[in-house]
């Protein structure tokens, strides 16, 4: 750590955040709590970030929603009853609201401000923010907590533009909502957001195609209502709860297996996997035989015994098929939850295309054409088609560090980060929720990761400093790590947007960090007990 000369500059505000997610609204209470003048700007008109955007028929979490939730107030914890196991987008959004006017953090935040531009000002050692509408905000800290998957993707089908009908994708889906009832209704893509909200839509349409690019591993979320005695033993159980999430590798409570596939006879798996089916959400995920991601073999299995399974759901046997993955493992992408998913494909308005088989060539005024010479005229066309995922919002913001060094040209090979919260060349500015960090229950380890730059700004300015920049030599440690676990398991596989592989044109690096949270954890108490080291501070009065 060295000293400077400068003197202290003017700012607006001591921190400055960018993004109104769960991410950014922690940032912003925990700022506020250490005494911090601080400000949010947010893009979109109101709160809640995903839960925002992502308004379309079927949307909810595959978290239990008490797992998602924030755990920092007993109280706050208390007050709100989640009504099911796996709440739906408008609960979330009411939540997060909530929560803004709980802590009295609404008049710390601007709406419909799209940072546009952020430049490090060396003299001064502050971040100059420009919004779209051309405003100005200068800061001394900038924290862009804008969300890895906030940057809806778009296949590069020609005529997109032309389609003459509605089109939409499920991440900006309009709060007025979008007139499904009795239209002839495309939905492309089958991922998360597609096999949500393909059969919510389709009771309700005149005709539903469904293009599929990549069939999916869908298994049921097995969501349900809380009961009441849930309810109370969710309030009994809170410190247990909160420790768990606070220290399990996934974040979630959901708990490990002990057992590894080919320990058990044929006939013990079965009934496991259909404990598994049975279990909620990404338990199938955290709570199978302990090899699932590990064996090749063993990952078969489970495989073979889901494709059993929709084979049984669907009653053509030509789409149960088309429906089952055939190039990629379990885990290998992220796995989709679903409620009566399959059976949807046993509706006579429902057809499934197959985009492997027959590619899309074009959309026209009337729908769209596929390279087997067919048009299907459409009214309305759903976009379910994903993310540019991790690097997306943080890579068009503008970013311009150190030099003239723009972050795109710093990352122009893929993010390179230490803990997933800073990079060099960008004194302080942090990015809590971007690349790199761990993976699982999000909010629990972008919270992690909310405490600990909350924590690495508390101690500059205990001490005096004010420009806070990552170690090179830590940067390229955490890096060279991200890259060296993410090429084996568990890691998600290269064919997913975990690598950037659904963007044309993107590096294909891991944009997770597969050791997980446990190396998070560990990281951060390391450069806690050596007096935050891993950062070069400076002071500039
Ligand atoms: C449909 C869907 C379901 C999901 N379900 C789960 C789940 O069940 N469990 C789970 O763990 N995760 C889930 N996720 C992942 C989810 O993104 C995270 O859980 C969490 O919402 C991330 O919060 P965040 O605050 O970091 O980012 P976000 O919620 O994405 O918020 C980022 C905000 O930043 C704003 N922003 C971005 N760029 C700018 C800019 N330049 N200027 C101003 N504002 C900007 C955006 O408008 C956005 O509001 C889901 C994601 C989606 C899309």
């Amino acid at each position: 750590m060295t000293d400077t000369a400068e003197p202290a500059a003017e700012v607006d505000a001591e921190v400055l955040i960018v993004g109104a997610g769960i991410t950014g609204l922690y940032q912003l209470h925990r700022a506020l709590e250490e005494g911090f003048t601080a400000l949010l700007l947010e893009a979109g008109d109101g709160v809640g970030g995903t839960w925002y955007w992502n308004r379309y028929p079927g949307a909810r979490f595959d978290s239990e929603s008490y797992t998602y939730g924030y755990l920092f107030s007993r109280e706050l914890y208390d007050e709100w009853e989640w009504q099911e196991h796996f709440a739906e987008q408008p609960e979330t959004e009411r939540y997060l609201n909530h929560v803004v006017d709980r802590f009295d953090l609404r008049r710390h935040m601007r709406f419909g401000a799209s940072v546009v531009s952020a430049a490090w000002d060396e003299g001064s050692s502050t971040w100059t923010v420009r919004t779209a509408d051309g405003a100005a905000v200068r800061a001394r800290y900038l924290v862009a907590a804008t969300g890895v998957l906030s940057v809806p993707h778009y296949p590069d089908v020609p005529g997109r533009d032309e389609f003459g009908g509605v089109s939409v994708h499920t991440g900006r889906w309009p709060a007025a909502g979008v007139d499904v009832a009795g239209k002839r209704v495309a939905v492309v893509g089958t991922g998360s957001s597609g096999v949500q909200v393909i059969p919510v839509i389709a009771p309700d349409v005149e005709s539903l195609t469904v293009y599929q690019r990549s069939a999916n591993w869908c298994t049921p979320l097995n969501n349900r209502p809380i009961t009441a005695e849930e309810q109370a033993q969710l309030r009994a159980d809170f410190e247990a709860i909160k420790h768990t999430l606070d220290t399990s590798a996934s974040g979630f409570l959901h708990p490990t297996h002990d057992r590894a596939t080919f320990e058990d006879a044929p006939e013990e798996r079965r009934a496991f996997f259909e404990r598994m089916w049975s279990s909620p959400g990404f338990s199938k995920l955290t709570s199978n035989y302990t090899d699932l991601l590990m064996d090749p073999e063993a990952n078969a299995e489970w495989c073979a015994f889901i494709a059993e399974k929709v084979r049984g759901l669907v009653d053509d046997p030509a789409v149960a098929d088309k429906l089952i993955p055939k190039g990629h493992r379990y885990g290998e992408h992220r796995p989709p939850f679903v409620t009566d998913y399959y059976e949807t494909y046993n509706r006579p308005n429902v057809e499934l295309v197959d985009l492997r088989e027959s590619p899309m060539t074009r959309v026209i005024d009337a729908g769209i054409e596929t390279a087997d010479g067919v048009v299907r005229d459409h009214d309305v066309i759903v976009w379910a088609t994903g993310w540019d995922f991790g690097t997306g919002a943080l890579n068009r913001m503008g970013i311009v560090g150190r030099e003239g060094l723009a972050l795109t040209d710093h990352w122009a090979d893929g993010p390179a980060t230490f803990l997933g919260v800073q990079t060099v060349g960008f004194p302080n500015f942090f990015f809590p929720g971007g690349p790199h960090a761990a993976a699982g229950n999000n909010p629990r380890y972008n919270g992690d990761q909310v405490d600990f730059v909350t924590d690495v700004l508390t101690f500059a300015r205990d001490h005096g400093y004010d420009t806070i920049e990552v170690d090179p030599a830590a940067e390229e440690r955490w890096t060279e790590m991200v890259d060296r676990y993410a090429v084996r398991p568990p890691s998600f596989g290269q064919s997913s947007y975990y690598f950037g592989a659904n963007i044309p044109g993107k590096p294909r690096r891991y944009l997770l960090n597969s050791a997980g949270r446990p190396k998070l954890f560990k990281e951060i108490a390391r450069v806690i007990e050596n007096d935050y080291k891993a950062f070069r501070m400076t002071s500039s009065s």
